[in-house]
């Protein structure tokens, strides 16, 4: 079958102990990524989502077994491969805290039995975006400069604050963890945020993306919501393409989403609403059916006034909170303080931008986003 830039492949597989390498490589084959990733010998960056200290099993980040199987797929085609991102938050932001990040989720195992490498530098550079829509230049991590190109390894989640995370949102993780703070501050508008996370993503040389579905996330999604089996590895070029298709399996319509525009992909294998007819359970935050708010324009000014009843302030959980301070380092506007005694953080609503990086960085789940006003009213 001939294929396109925006070819996606949706290949069945349910699980991560059996048949994942052949999933991954008829992913590549199908949608004509497998081309575009062989040729001459490479130094190429494997980007999985490891957002957080946290096992696999909890479904936040790429499962090892994807991961390993990619880095097969690329030693296979004879390219040299080294595995690396950047957690969520600045704290532990360091070389110790990258070993223990990569063992927490598997990298360190993916390391050892395939002999890839592991990036340990955490240095970064700016480079200019002179295409970008709303960024002109953005840290990234300097292993960047030392690779080829980079096959991007994201999760199939949900997320409270952009909707989804898939392909674009993914490679958020190359910029460093301060840097990261700051975008939140400066883009508290979700949708300038997403348009900063597509120049960010359209700016990096990604030949492929194999997103893992086999086990996804739903509802609070990045890092709170449920594991649901999905069983699907889905693969192509076109990041925009992919993430189109990635909000179908959320159960959004791809327009809902502006920011990610570009031509509509052509999917080999089952539609997203072929295995998955109602989408992925939303975040609390959300709803499908947004009434006169589904005008962009109409939104953006209600979100403005009406900050409470589209997206309300996070709430600590104390009885699960080790008071680590995780979330208060993640804050960008300096809204999260630690009470002198015992208590959990708590949020100083003025300040909150609602950007959620507290929820997405706490590695305990004890950050709640309640459900907002608006979902209760429409749904
Ligand atoms: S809410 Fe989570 S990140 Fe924040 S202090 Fe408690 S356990 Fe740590
Ligand atoms: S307290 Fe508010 S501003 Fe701070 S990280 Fe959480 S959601 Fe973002």
């Amino acid at each position: 079958m001939k294929t396109t830039k925006q070819t996606i492949a949706i290949v069945p597989c349910v699980t991560y102990h059996e048949g994942i390498e052949e999933a991954v490589t008829r992913a590549l084959e199908l949608s004509g990524a497998a081309v575009a990733m062989r040729g001459p010998p490479s130094r190429v960056l494997v980007k999985p989502n490891l957002i957080s200290f946290v096992p696999p099993d909890r479904a936040i980040g790429t499962h090892p077994a994807v991961v390993h199987a990619v880095v097969r797929f690329l030693q296979r085609a004879g390219h040299s491969v080294i595995i690396g991102d950047s957690h969520s938050g600045a704290f532990l932001w360091s070389k110790k805290g990258l070993e223990r990040l990569y063992g927490i989720t598997g990298m360190q195992a993916v390391a050892e039995d395939t002999g890839c490498d592991l990036n340990f530098d955490i240095r970064w550079e700016r480079h200019a975006l002179p295409e970008g829509k709303v960024l002109k230049r953005v840290e990234l991590l300097r292993i960047l400069t030392e690779v080829d190109w980079v096959v991007n390894v994201p999760k199939l989640k949900t997320h409270v604050y952009t909707g989804i995370t898939g392909a674009v949102k993914n490679l958020f993780g190359l910029v460093p963890g301060h840097f990261k703070i700051s975008y939140h501050a400066r883009f508290s508008d979700i949708e300038r945020f997403a348009y900063a996370l597509r120049d960010i993503a359209l700016s990096i040389p990604v030949r492929a993306t194999v997103m893992d579905g086999v086990t996804a996330m739903e509802g609070d999604g990045p890092t709170g919501g449920t594991p649901i089996d999905v069983g699907v590895i889905v693969a192509g070029m076109d990041l925009l393409a992919l993430d189109q298709v990635t909000a179908r399996f959320c159960g959004l319509d791809p327009l809902s989403l502006p920011w990610l525009g570009g031509d509509p992909p052509t999917i080999i294998g089952p539609s997203p609403e072929e295995i998955l007819p109602m989408g992925l359970a939303r975040p609390a935050t959300k709803t499908h059916d947004m009434g006169i708010f589904a005008n962009p324009v109409i939104r953006s000014v209600a979100r403005r006034l009406l900050k409470d009843v589209f997206s309300p302030a996070p709430k600590m959980w104390e009885e699960r909170c080790v008071r680590c301070g995780v979330c208060v380092e993640a804050c960008p506007v300096d809204a999260l303080r630690l009470g002198e005694k015992d208590d959990a953080p708590q949020v100083q609503k003025g300040r909150c931008i609602r950007c959620y990086c507290c929820h997405e960085a706490c590695p305990h789940n004890a950050v709640s986003i309640p459900r907002s006003r608006l979902a209760q009213w429409l749904t």
